[in-house]
């Protein structure tokens, strides 16, 4: 086959059945969790000012490196926008602006956009869905917003996935762990990678998030933020644990997880999946964001959220070989009259809520069967000249033995849904 002349762009894919099937039932787990939980969706733009995400923080290279732009056509008005590469900060820009009643929840799906280096599991445009919880400081928040997550993952039938449980403390903590890790990276800079040796002077709290080889042993040695933890910070860390606990949720403490953006508070946490490459084997995280709403205009509101990444969760999925069930066509018409038959008996199935697909072009009974087969249906419904002239339908069962049945037309509505009950037994 010669290659056609355009290609999906850099770093993106089309996500065609049976992914998509994958990718639906997902989603409808997701929504089934969130909604359990008394979360709303909220649908909001795929472009933002840029401004709204550089509150995350400009050590994040999400922030310097990986934004794509947009420039508002009106030249009385030439916003610099930006293609959303999360959705938190576009959330809390959404509340800042709304001023909902708290605590407000809510649960999101759709696409981000980062200029990354593409590779496996790490596409520019990619699926997530998560959920924040904004307006509360209630340590039993963070534990729902996690239950939240781990439900999900535990629904999608993945036994695998670990939940790393950190916390960062509050802008005290954060202030004395940065200067006794400042005193550390500075004695042993000259073993640092160039790049983190960069980081270190802007934020040296992501030099913890580097994956490169050369910082690992000095990662390692690194002081622990939990040490430094005051009070108020240890007591909120101690009461997600047990409420964790009390709800079975089991995790390990990364003292290390520092996460992405800048903008984290106190509980920090992440999912990975141990089957995945380690540098692509993050399948969600998230956690608490005080500052941010403040920081894009709001009222001082505390916030906590998760995001989790669809297309890595269904390489997971993969690499567990859990599938997700798939909805196929439940009946096939095959009608070698004309398709005059198929037209009107499909849509009257299909209104009374079957699944239904036919074949188009007057095929011969052997494609329309082949077809038949390939649609994954339980039973094909047959329509030859003696069924139309009889206002009958042979039946047959494609999943069995191929047991071939006669029915009278009329009668298809009441019995059919029955039919597929038993065969799906
Ligand atoms: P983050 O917003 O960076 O905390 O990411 C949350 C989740 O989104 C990660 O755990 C990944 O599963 C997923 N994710 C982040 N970046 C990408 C990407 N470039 N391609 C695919 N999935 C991603």
């Amino acid at each position: 086959m010669s290659k056609s002349q355009y290609q999906a762009p850099k770093g993106t894919r089309d996500i065609m059945a049976p992914e998509t099937n994958r990718v639906s039932a997902l989603l409808r787990l997701f929504e089934e969790t969130l909604n359990s939980g008394g979360y709303n969706q909220i649908i909001s733009p795929i472009f933002e000012d840029i401004g709204v995400f550089q509150r995350l923080g400009h050590s994040s290279e999400i922030v310097t490196k990986e934004m794509f732009d947009l420039f508002d056509k009106d030249p009385k008005n030439p916003q610099h926008l930006v293609l959303r590469p999360e959705l938190t900060a576009s959330i809390c820009r959404a509340f800042a602006q709304h001023r909902p009643v708290t605590p407000w929840k809510v649960w999101y799906e759709g696409p981000q956009f980062r200029y990354e280096k593409p590779q496996a599991g790490r596409y520019r445009q990619f699926l997530q869905v998560g959920a924040e919880l904004l307006g509360s400081p209630d340590p039993h928040a963070d534990v729902e917003i996690i239950s939240m997550a781990s439900r999900f993952f535990q629904k999608t039938g993945l036994a695998n996935t670990k939940l790393l449980l950190n916390s960062l403390g509050d802008t005290e903590t954060r202030g004395n762990y940065n200067d006794a890790l400042t005193n550390y990276l500075n004695l042993n800079q000259v073993n640092l990678s160039e790049q983190s040796q960069e980081t270190m002077l802007k934020n040296p709290l992501r030099v913890l998030d580097s994956k490169r080889e050369k910082d690992q042993e000095i990662i390692q040695n690194a002081p622990f933020i939990t040490d430094f933890l005051n009070d108020d910070s240890n007591k909120h860390f101690q009461i997600v644990q047990e409420g964790l606990s009390l709800l079975g949720i089991d995790y390990d403490l990364a003292p290390r997880l520092v996460r992405g953006l800048d903008y984290y508070t106190k509980t920090t946490f992440e999912f990975v999946a141990p089957n995945l490459d380690t540098a692509q084997n993050a399948v969600g995280g998230g956690g608490r964001y005080d500052g941010l709403v403040e920081a894009l205009g709001g009222p001082p509101t505390e916030g906590i959220g998760f995001a989790i990444g669809i297309d890595r969760t269904l390489l997971a999925c993969e690499a567990e070989n859990v599938s997700q069930s798939v909805d196929n066509i439940e009946i096939f018409i095959v009608d070698t009259t004309g398709g005059g038959e198929a037209l009107v008996l499909s849509d009257e199935l299909r209104q009374i809520g079957l699944s239904v697909d036919r074949s188009f072009d007057q095929r011969s009974m052997k494609a329309q069967m082949k077809a038949a087969d390939r649609s994954g249906a339980q039973l094909a419904i047959i329509i030859g000249t003696d069924e139309l002239n009889e206002n009958q339908v042979t039946l047959r069962d494609l999943r069995g033995d191929g047991i071939q049945t006669v029915l009278d037309r009329q009668s298809l509505a009441k019995i059919l849904p029955e039919m597929l009950q038993e065969t799906t037994k």
